[in-house]
């Protein structure tokens, strides 16, 4: 499998069909958070490789626009195809690369998947309109168009599926890309470019940048050329981003963080809940945008639920993410690490309870126990800063007002989870709940076939779902006269 492994794992960037370095022939570290071992390198790359790779997407484009539908879904699905031939080879090299599970990597290159045979699906369906006209003698017809060249600026967190989510949807409308992966596991970036040539992708349609983010991004938000911006990571980086993109009024499709609550009414099924809690909250060792964030737990029901959270977090097994039987994997460097001790410092010293883990974990590195904190308060940190780390902090409430509202305190609105079997309650707090996304007695929700994405400061768009590739089309209304 090593030797597969090694063919994805490229240490060059791909600009119009070109392995390359950077200019000044500059290299960043990669390294593998299990070890703290370098794996490789990547280019360190800036504006002028930047600027080719746009030019050479905008050459690609005026082919790759005049191609049919059906064509375009047909490389997807070889892509689709080509991407499960390799699932093991692409997460391997996730997992060395990122510290994930074996299996969540797995699960996670099969998700990838699922979205390019999603999209593929999708190219075939971007249907226009022919509108009642209000003359007798025009009529009126909207198509769609593709946008163009799009630049798309991913997270380290899901190295794969987050690029699946904007490279897919770009082919399947026609558009053609620049693409940037997180410099902390570009490899699983860079493989998609390996992939594309496999599947006999058109030279320059994706084209893979890593390096400085400040110059690459700064470059993908001015230039022109550029019609959109995509990005997946951080709220303060989106921000940047969307005000950068305006002196060329790009579009912007931006899914930043979340806060998400989990919301345990007394009537739930406990068991449920638990199951539920620790596949929202322990996912890739809590480093999602989408994982639980806050658990708010009914007085009724708050102790049992904290004893069974906590008995199931104790049984996780912590270790490196290559070996067998492994569920949680280490966190992706020491600054998280140090985050996540800061909130639990903050957290014990306003009467926050440690009920599991708390501290670093014996294996050292970057890894860290599954922590479960009660009595939580919202005076903590937690309360208003994402976590991104196995961290449980469980508040308890009265009523479903004070619930919702508690869920609500909060700038952010991507996922939110809440278990109770009343059915008018289930109504009454899925409509109150600000958010994006909601889990009614379901911790895991996100899927092709739906919308994935928030409000609030949370972003801007939607990925997936057929909603999934409307932010790249244009729409054009086009009036026939003189019938
Ligand atoms: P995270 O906290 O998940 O690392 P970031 O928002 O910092 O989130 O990073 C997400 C992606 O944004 C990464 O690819 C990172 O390199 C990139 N990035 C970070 N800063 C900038 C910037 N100033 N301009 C453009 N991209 C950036």
């Amino acid at each position: 499998m090593l030797q597969k492994t090694s063919h994805f794992m490229r240490q060059a960037n791909l600009i119009d069909g070109e392995w390359v370095q950077a200019d000044s022939g500059a290299t960043i570290d990669v390294i593998n958070p299990a070890t703290g071992l370098k794996l490789g390198t990547v280019p360190k790359a800036g504006r002028a490789e930047t600027r080719r790779a746009i030019e050479a997407a905008d050459r690609a484009f005026q082919t790759f626009k005049k191609t049919s539908a059906l064509e375009r879904s047909k490389l997807l699905r070889k892509l689709h195809d080509a991407i499960l031939d390799n699932q093991d080879a692409l997460a391997e090299l996730l997992t060395l690369e990122q510290g994930k599970s074996l299996t969540e990597a797995k699960g996670e290159v099969g998700s990838s998947a699922a979205y390019v045979l999603w999209f593929a699906e999708e190219a075939r369906r971007a249907y226009g309109d022919v509108v009642p006209s209000p003359w007798a003698d025009r009529r009126i017809m909207v198509t769609r168009e593709p946008v163009g060249v799009i630049g798309a600026i991913t997270p380290w967190n899901f190295p794969s599926s987050m690029l699946a989510r904007k490279i897919a949807p770009a082919i399947a409308a026609g558009c053609t890309a620049v693409v940037k992966p997180a410099s902390q596991t570009p490899y699983s970036g860079l493989a998609w470019g390996a992939l594309c040539e496999e599947v006999g992708i058109p030279n320059g349609v994706v084209n893979i940048v890593t390096g400085s983010a400040g110059e690459i991004g700064d470059e993908l938000c001015e230039n022109p050329i550029i019609k959109k911006i995509t990005f997946t990571g951080s709220t303060e980086v989106g921000k940047l981003l969307i005000a950068k993109s305006a002196s060329t009024v790009k579009k912007v499709s931006m899914e930043l963080g979340g806060n998400a609550p989990f919301i345990v009414f007394d009537d739930a099924d406990l068991d449920r809940a638990v199951e539920g809690a620790m596949m929202a909250k322990y996912r890739n060792s809590g480093q999602t945008c989408v994982c639980t964030n806050r658990f708010f737990v009914q007085a009724g029901i708050y102790d049992q639920f904290v004893a069974k959270l906590a008995e199931a977090s104790n049984q996780l097994k912590v270790g490196p993410g290559v070996e067998d039987g492994v569920q949680q994997g280490p966190l992706i460097d020491e600054r998280a690490v140090e985050k996540v001790e800061e909130l639990i410092a903050d957290a014990t010293s306003k009467g926050g309870k440690v009920v599991a883990g708390g501290s670093r974990h014996e294996l050292g590195g970057s890894f860290f126990q599954p922590t479960v904190i009660a009595d939580a308060q919202p005076s903590m940190k937690f309360m208003k800063e994402e976590i991104f780390g196995p961290v449980a902090p469980v508040f308890k409430f009265e009523t479903e007002e004070e619930a919702v509202a508690l869920a609500n305190d909060t700038e952010f609105g991507l996922a939110c989870y809440f278990y109770t079997s009343d059915l008018g309650r289930a109504f009454r707090v899925m409509e109150g709940l600000k958010y994006g996304m909601v889990g009614v007695n379901e911790g895991l929700i996100t899927t092709p076939e739906a919308p994935f994405g928030g409000v609030k400061e949370s972003g801007l768009g939607r990925e997936g779902g057929h909603q999934g590739i409307d932010d790249y089309l244009d729409t054009k209304y086009v009036c026939i006269g003189g019938l």
